[in-house]
């Protein structure tokens, strides 16, 4: 399965030129080991057996593990779940190896998928799998959510702990899916405080989110100081996306980027959610060039896939919106999650440390050669890894 979101981030980014300066790298590809890491055996072991033809028999376990309506079974699923999934495990594997300061893996970011169920098209989570091979290496990750819907999966898998720390910014209210992540979930055990959720209304834009980002992220990164940030861009906090109903625009989505990317932090970057096809592949084109200190030309290089999508825009690197959706996040309520969210910062264990007893064991990394890898092929991956042309020596 390639998704046509990700086939047209691909063509975008090689229309622009941008693999000029990154690393492209084929991923391996995840294994039933790799997903057991997190997943249930049950549930891993089903999804490695169902197809289209089969599922009329099982309802049984299509119920228990929520497959069907929005997560349904089609042909090759479970390749594509080892294939995203093998992007980020491979990507988290490269950072810890100092093989790259950043890396890309826009197929990745399935946010909601859990440890026995898949919701919300997610199936294998690969954010958690990555964050788990992190923490080989690092004593305390950041996490961080820019899709408009909830990261559930991931806050909900580390929940107890004060290793990873989750930070969403999402649509919450008015049944919006999945429904969780109140202000007052904040992490449970010797996880309380280490789970950060900025639920936001209809129509923010980009002043008041970036505003926002800024001010929680500036305090996250001070109190907890991560040796590694998970960064997950779903595209459907955009203007017109389709579910969607924020108001960003590429560039204050990018912003985010921008701002995670000056920590100077190993980072990985995933794509997730995102409904509007074109603006999609706009939004992480656009990312992409960010994290490699680039800017791209307003008008789209004329190119031979998809080019006829971004007609939608006048074939320009901007979002065309019709609606006006009102900003519903007045300043009074901005201003209140700001003294929430710093309240409960500030009250954190200043960094909190972990002894490593015992040295895990590392995913191994295939041996990567990019000269024999086949380049029709190649450019058929939605996954990247990059290395700025100049690297951010994050490491000491
Ligand atoms: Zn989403």
């Amino acid at each position: 399965m390639k998704p046509h979101r990700l086939c047209m981030t691909h063509h975008l980014v090689l229309a622009y030129g941008l693999h000029d300066h990154l690393q492209v790298f084929k991923p391996r590809k995840a294994t039933s080991e790799d997903f057991l890491q997190f997943h249930a055996e049950d549930y891993v072991q089903f999804l490695s057996n169902i197809t289209p033809d089969k599922q009329q028999q099982y309802m049984n376990q299509m119920q228990r593990f929520n497959l069907g309506e929005d997560c349904p079974i089609f042909d090759g699923l479970f390749e594509f779940c080892k294939s995203y999934t093998g992007g980020s495990i491979d990507s988290a594997a490269r950072l810890n190896h100092q093989l790259s300061d950043i890396a890309i893996n826009w197929s990745g970011g399935l946010h909601h998928a859990k440890k026995a169920e898949a919701s919300g098209f997610c199936y294998i989570n690969d954010l958690v799998l990555a964050i788990l091979e992190l923490l080989k290496f690092h004593p305390r990750v950041v996490y961080i959510d820019i899709d408009i819907h909830h990261g559930d999966g991931v806050e909900e898998a580390f929940y107890m702990t004060d290793r990873v720390m989750t930070v969403s910014f999402h649509k919450f209210g008015d049944m919006f899916f999945p429904g969780t992540g109140g202000i007052e979930d904040i992490g449970n055990s010797t996880g309380r405080y280490y789970s950060v959720n900025v639920p936001l209304q209809d129509g923010i834009d980009d002043n008041t989110f970036t505003e926002l980002f800024k001010f929680v992220m500036q305090k996250v990164m001070a109190q907890y100081q991560p040796g590694a940030v998970v960064l997950q861009c779903g595209a459907d906090s955009l203007a017109a996306d389709r579910i969607g109903c924020f108001n960003l625009s590429l560039d204050g989505h990018a912003e985010c980027v921008r701002f995670m990317k000056s920590f100077k932090i190993p980072i990985l970057v995933t794509g997730g959610g995102g409904y509007t096809k074109s603006n999609v592949a706009r939004c992480w084109a656009n990312e992409t060039a960010v994290l490699l200190n680039k800017s791209l030309a307003k008008d789209i290089p004329f190119h031979d896939y998809y080019f006829e999508y971004y007609s939608d825009a006048n074939y320009q690197l901007r979002i065309h919106s019709t609606s006006n959706i009102d900003n519903l996040n007045t300043r009074a309520y901005l201003d209140s999650l700001k003294q929430r969210v710093g309240t409960n910062l500030s009250s954190l264990d200043n960094a909190p440390s972990v002894e490593f007893k015992e040295a895990p064991p590392e995913s191994k990394l295939p041996e990567m050669d990019e000269d024999q890898l086949n380049p029709d092929e190649r450019y058929g991956l939605s996954s990247l890894q990059i290395q700025p042309s100049s690297p951010v020596r994050a490491f000491v």
